[in-house]
């Protein structure tokens, strides 16, 4: 009877352990990184930085974006409501407010202010996103006990993620080189904040001088460092290591310059320490949750190009600052008491003119006011008198809806005809893959396959343009010979990676397509929580059952 008893007690001891929640979840955005970085880059990481996730954890291998545009503000909001633009309406990082007739930002809030800096960039808030996030869904399901903080070197990086309910989102103001926030969340700075702006990190970068990690010879795995693909910073004759910051700063936007290198990335890891130390994070009855955006490996990437030695070295030493904030989570929260997961907004496209050089197609696509003008010069031809494109934004064309308004016989502009004549021109031009006109989308499924399904889930009806465009492979919105961006459906630009590693992850790894929705149902399951208002994606079977 007594060890029938026993027996129970353990049962029941072990069902409990089993239910157990991460004390803390830790989840790392990388902006704009490739799956395959992992990979080329991987004989050059440490043990314990990304090897830790991908060898202890669960990877993904085909895991894509399934939307564009493939940005950060839109990357950031899917990751963490497990939803697309079309439904989260965070349809770019900035967009055309039809009503207001204005550019507008996508965490921009003209009612807040900043904290902890008089000019910097706070009048910021998550009100634009329309879905919860897995960060609102955690404070809902625990009374708001858990504590949730966002931190990043963008706003959006640390905004977004953060979500409605977050105790507070940080982000670095390069005008004074502080972390600050907004009215939004806090009324002061904490003082954890103060003492570690008190530090100045930013401030010593800025005298250093940025070298490569390893010696510049083993940089085996990128192009050479004098490359015709790269633009130079102001003061330098060839982009060529090393960067001297003390000597380029003044001409570069100082602080602007430092977010630029590897130290924008020194100075997350280490303000993610101060914060973890700070809001005592993972030691309350709670699941806590710690969102880290790093920005830099994005702002250097879209100057240097995925091919350039300047990435490489990003990465290898953000791989070093990963393995240091795993020690630390190690010996502040303990070992098997969180979880992290790991994944980018977005990845990128080579830079154009390489692939050209290559005999690769791919080109630079005249965007901005430069195509408005273009098109609405076309259609004078037809309407005369009237300038009928009010914007783009995001590979959209937005009409001046007031033309409309009346009855075409008198305003003579009919929306078909319009539409009709815009789509023909643009089709016909090189490095234009696909138009769509805005009724067209709207017969679109969510679950379209192709182009116009990536389009469809992209696209917001109240905020997204009259005209959809996408381009061929290898072709890019703007820019010129020297750096590159992302934004497009194609697979250099949504295959990132996913990795789930610590409480309650099995080691594995699964080559499934999986989309990038399916994080945030993911950990809605493993917390036993609900999923975020608008969540489209699935939960990560493979992950949850350690298949
Ligand atoms: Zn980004
Ligand atoms: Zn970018």
């Amino acid at each position: 009877m007594k060890k029938f008893a026993v027996l129970i007690c353990l049962f029941v001891h072990q069902a409990l352990l089993a239910q157990e929640k991460p004390k803390l979840i830790v989840g790392i955005v990388v902006d704009q990184m490739r799956q395959e970085y992992l990979y080329r880059f991987e004989r050059k990481f440490g043990e314990s930085g990304f090897k830790r996730l991908m060898s202890q954890g669960f990877m993904l291998t085909n895991a894509h974006y399934n939307y564009v545009p493939t940005y950060t503000g839109p990357g950031h909001a899917s990751i963490f409501t497990g939803s697309t633009p079309a439904i989260h309406g965070i349809i770019g990082n900035d967009w055309w407010d039809r009503s207001l007739k204005i550019s507008v930002n996508c965490v921009e809030d003209a009612r807040q202010k900043p904290i902890g800096s008089v000019e910097g960039n706070g009048d910021v808030s998550p009100w634009r996103l329309l879905s919860t996030t897995i960060t609102d869904e955690l404070k809902l399901s625990s009374q708001k006990k858990s504590k949730v903080i966002g931190i990043s070197i963008k706003d959006r990086g640390a905004v977004l993620p953060a979500g409605h309910l977050a105790d507070a989102a940080y982000w670095f103001d390069s005008k004074t080189g502080k972390f600050i926030s907004s009215t939004y969340y806090v009324n002061a700075l904490p003082t954890w904040v103060e003492n570690f702006n008190a530090l100045k990190l930013g401030e010593t970068y800025l005298n250093k001088e940025w070298n490569t990690f390893l010696p510049i010879s083993q940089y085996t795995e990128s192009g050479p460092d004098d490359s015709p693909y790269e633009q130079k910073w102001k003061g330098v004759d060839k982009p060529i290591f090393p960067y001297d910051l003390k000597r380029l700063k003044d001409a570069n936007g100082n602080y602007d310059l430092m977010i630029q290198t590897p130290f924008g990335d020194d100075l997350l890891a280490s303000f993610a320490e101060a914060a973890l130390k700070g809001e005592n994070l993972g030691k309350g009855d709670q699941t806590d949750f710690l969102t880290v955006s790093f920005s830099s490996p994005d702002i250097i990437g879209h100057r240097m190009g995925p091919n350039s030695i300047e990435v490489e070295d990003v990465y290898i030493r953000l791989d070093r600052n990963l393995e240091s904030l795993f020690n630390k989570l190690d010996s502040e929260v303990g070992k098997s008491n969180y979880l992290v997961f790991l994944t980018a907004d977005h990845a990128v496209a080579e830079v154009p003119q390489s692939l050209k050089d290559d005999r690769i197609p791919g080109g630079n696509f005249v965007e901005g006011k430069a195509m408005r003008d273009e098109l609405n010069t076309f259609l004078q031809k037809q309407f005369p008198g009237k300038k009928l494109i009010e914007y783009d934004y995001n590979n959209q064309l937005y009409f001046n809806q007031d033309l409309f308004a009346g009855d075409p016989r008198t305003s003579g502009i009919d929306l078909l005809i319009a539409t009709d004549l815009i789509t023909n021109y643009l089709q016909s031009k090189e490095g234009v893959a696909q138009v769509f006109s805005k009724s067209t989308l709207k017969q679109g499924g969510y679950n379209e396959a192709g182009i116009k399904g990536m389009i469809v889930r992209g696209y917001n009806y109240k905020r997204s343009g009259d005209i959809a465009y996408e381009l061929e492979p290898g072709w890019i919105g703007g820019g010129g010979p020297q750096g590159t961006t992302h934004g497009s459906s194609f697979s250099y630009d949504t295959n990132v990676p996913i990795l789930f590693y610590g409480k309650g992850i099995q080691k594995g790894s699964s080559a499934k397509y999986h989309t990038i929705t399916d994080i945030a149902p993911t950990l809605s399951v493993l917390l036993r929580i609900k999923f975020p208002s608008g969540c489209t994606g699935q939960p990560i079977t493979e992950i949850i059952d350690g298949k």
